[in-house]
C-alpha cells in the first residue's frame, strides 16, 4: 500500500519569502533553495492547499541581472534594480512551478492600495479568483511606485505586506519563511548565547524588546517587522509560524 499522505493542517496559506532567505545569504537569488521551496509549495498546492506567496528577492535579482557587482546607494537605483529584477524573480518562478502544472500570476501591490477601500476590494477579488482557479499569486510590492521595502523602514522587506494580504484574503496561517528558526530571546548572530522561544501566546512590549534588526547581508526588516506583521495577522485569528524556510 502507498504511504498515506499526511492531511494539511492548514487550508488557507500565504507564504512569506524572505531576502535573507532566497539569496542564502549571498548577493543573488539561490536557486538551490527557490527550487526546494516551489518543490515544497507545489506538494502542498496538490494537497489541497489553497497558496499565495509573498516574495522579495527582486533587488538582489536585478543586481545579479545587470552584473552589477559594487552596491549602488540611493532608492531610485533600488527601483531600478528592482523593476529589473523583477521580471526575472517572475520567470524564475513560472519556469519551476511549470513542471507541476502549476499556473503563477504576477501581482504587485502597495501598502496604500490596500488602505483604500475600492483597492483593498479588487485586490481581494482578484487574489480570491486566482485561488478559485488554482494559481498560485506571486505578490510583491510595487517598487516602482512604492519605496517602504527598499528603504528597510519600518514595514521593512515586505513582512507586513504579508501580514496585509494574509488578512485580504481571510488565510488560516501565514508562515513566514527566513534564514532563522524562529523568534530568539536576542539576536543570535550578537547572541549566541541565545536561544529559540517556540511559541508565543501574546505579542507585547516585552516581545518587540527582544527583535532586532537584519544585520548584514540584504536583509531588512529583521525580527521587528516579522513581529509587526505577526502582531497584525495573529489580531485578525490568523495563526503565524516564523521559521527557516532553508529545512524543509
Ligand atoms: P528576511 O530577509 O527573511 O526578511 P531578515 O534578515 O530581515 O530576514 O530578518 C531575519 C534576521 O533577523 C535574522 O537572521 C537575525 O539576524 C535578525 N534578528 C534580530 N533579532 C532577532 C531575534 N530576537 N530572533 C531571531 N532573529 C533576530
Amino acid at each position: 500500500m502507498a504511504p498515506k499522505t499526511p492531511q494539511i493542517k492548514y487550508k488557507r496559506i500565504v507564504v512569506k519569502l524572505g531576502t535573507s532567505l532566497l539569496t542564502g545569504g549571498g548577493a543573488s537569488l539561490d536557486l538551490n533553495i527557490i527550487s526546494s521551496l516551489t518543490a515544497q509549495l507545489s506538494s502542498l498546492h496538490n494537497r489541497g492547499a489553497e497558496l499565495a506567496v509573498v516574495t522579495s528577492g527582486a533587488v538582489a535579482s536585478g543586481r545579479a541581472k545587470l552584473g552589477l557587482t559594487k552596491k549602488i546607494k540611493g532608492i531610485p537605483y533600488k527601483q531600478v534594480l528592482s523593476s529589473v529584477g523583477q521580471s526575472h524573480l517572475m520567470y524564475t518562478y513560472e519556469k519551476l512551478f511549470e513542471p507541476q502544472n502549476i499556473t503563477v500570476a504576477q501581482a504587485l501591490l502597495t501598502r496604500a492600495d490596500l488602505c483604500d477601500r475600492a483597492g483593498y476590494l479588487n485586490g481581494r477579488n482578484t487574489l480570491l479568483a486566482l485561488i478559485e482557479l488554482g494559481v498560485i499569486s506571486i505578490i510583491n510590492e510595487n517598487d516602482v511606485v512604492a519605496v517602504e521595502e527598499l528603504q528597510g523602514s519600518r514595514f521593512g522587506d515586505n513582512d507586513n505586506l504579508s501580514a496585509m494580504v494574509a488578512n485580504l484574503i481571510d488565510a488560516d496561517l501565514l508562515l513566514i519563511l527566513s534564514d532563522i528558526s524562529g523568534l530568539y530571546t536576542a539576536n543570535p548572530s550578537l547572541h549566541p548565547e541565545a536561544s529559540l522561544i517556540p511559541e508565543v501566546k501574546k505579542i507585547d512590549e516585552n516581545i518587540f524588546a527582544l527583535a532586532g534588526r537584519s544585520l548584514g547581508g540584504l536583509g531588512t526588516g529583521g525580527m521587528l517587522t516579522k513581529l509587526q506583521a505577526a502582531k497584525m495577522a495573529t489580531a485578525c485569528g490568523i495563526s503565524v509560524i516564523i521559521a527557516k524556510g532553508s529545512e524543509p
